[in-house]
This record gives structure tokens, sequence and C-alpha cells, in this order.
């Protein structure tokens, strides 16, 4: 009933206590083993559940061992290797704070785009997010239709994607952001399928989640909480 019962290494466990966590919440107990296994997952989890750290420590433990793998130099693409997908700036960006403070000092790199403001009918990209995207990133996290705009007009590539968090999906979906998702997917979709772990939370489960669920995962555990 500790975090170091489970397996996600001394830097993580390091960060874990200086975040002040000392008991995994019942979702993080259940659910961080279940991602560690590489298992695909559909879990069902309220806001203030602890699902943040749920689906983030398993994509950093995972990244600080896959961080070293090559991906592909294509003149100055990057290539992410984990995407965490939100449904607003404010939740997009509460992920990513908390994604920084549990990769301190891992050499993990993450980085949030949200969702942005039209000027003239096109949405313009701050430099300082292509900067950044430039100096590499590991964890993109996004809402879907910045990150549709990313792809458009950012050399952002997400063919090496090996783990996609879609969080609250059902807020997702209840805004409209279904086409962009599967959008965004489909870019990730060709050269390693069957590579790649999903896992989704929602708080509720409706026909058109199970249908996201079963389009997105692959022989997943269902977790209810
Ligand atoms: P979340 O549901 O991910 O938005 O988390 C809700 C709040 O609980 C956040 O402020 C987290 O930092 C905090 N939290 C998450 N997991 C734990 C834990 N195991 N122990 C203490 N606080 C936690």
């Amino acid at each position: 009933n500790t975090f170091a019962e489970i397996d996600l290494g001394d830097l993580l466990n390091q960060n874990i206590r200086r975040c002040k966590y000392v008991k995994p919440t019942p979702i993080q107990r259940h659910a961080i083993p279940i991602a560690l296994s590489g298992r695909d997952l559909m879990a069902c989890a309220q806001t203030g559940s602890g699902k943040t750290a749920a689906f983030c420590f398993p994509i950093i433990s995972g990244i600080m061992r896959e961080q070293y793998v090559q991906r592909p130099r294509v003149a100055r693409t990057v290539y992410p290797l984990a995407l965490i997908l939100s449904p607003t700036r404010e939740l997009s960006c509460q992920i990513h704070d908390e994604a920084k403070k549990f990769s301190y000092q891992t050499g993990v790199k993450v980085v949030v785009a949200y969702g942005g403001a039209p000027i003239n009918q096109q949405v313009v990209i701050p430099s300082s997010l292509l900067r950044e995207l430039e100096r590499g990133v590991d964890i993109l996290v996004a809402t879907p239709g910045r990150l549709v705009d990313l792809l458009e007009r950012a050399r952002l590539s997400l063919q090496m994607i090996r783990y996609l968090a879609l969080d609250e999906a059902d807020r997702m979906l209840d805004m409209g952001f279904e086409p962009q998702i599967r959008k965004i997917v489909e870019q990730m979709d060709m050269p390693n399928r069957g590579v790649r772990q999903t896992m989704l939370f929602s708080a509720t489960f409706p026909r058109e989640i199970q249908r996201l669920a079963s389009d997105f995962l692959s022989n997943y555990i269902f977790l209810a909480v």
C-alpha cells in the first residue's frame, strides 16, 4: 500500500515523495500496475481521484526506459513518445505542471500545447511553443483542437507515440472533439500499430465512449474503482 511497492524506479519514487504523496489512491493502486504490465486500460475516474498520477507514472517510467530509442532524424521534426489529450487549457496546464514535478531530474521532457486564440480565422501558434518543441519533447500534453493545428503547422510527428492517454474522454466528446481525436489517432497508427499503449479515463461510459475504446484500445482491462 505504498508507492515503493509498485515498481516505478528510484528516481520516480523520490519525486513522488517530494510531492508528498504517501499512499496511492485507489485508482493509482489498481491502474499503475496494469499500465506497467503494458496492457491497455479503460478506467472510470472522477476529478480528484488522483487519475493524473495514475497515467503519468507509468508513462514516465516507460519513457525513462525508452528515452534513448532511436527516433527518425528528419530535419527539425520532433517525435514525442507520449501524448496526453485533455479537454481544456486549464486541465492541460494542470497535467503539465504535475507531469513536470513527477519527471524532475529524469531527463523526460514535458511540453504543453493548449487551445489558443484564433486571429483572422487563423490560429496563431506562439513562437515560444514552436521553439520549445524544437528543443525536443518526450511527453506532449494538448487539447485536441490545438494539436490538430500544430500538426498542420509545426514539424511534429506522432509516428513514434508509444503511450496515449485520453483524460476526461467523456468531456472531450461532449465538447465535440471526436473528429479531432480520430484525426490525431490516425496519424499514430501506421508504423507502430501494436506498439502503442493506450489509456482512456472517463467519468461516465456512454455508448460513444465504449465505441472510442473499442476503436483505440486493444485487449484492454476495464477498471472501475
Ligand atoms: P487528480 O485527480 O489527478 O486531479 O488529483 C487530485 C489532487 O490529489 C491533486 O492535487 C494531486 O496532486 C493530489 N494527489 C494525487 N494522488 C495523490 C496521492 N497518492 N497522495 C496525495 N495526494 C495526491
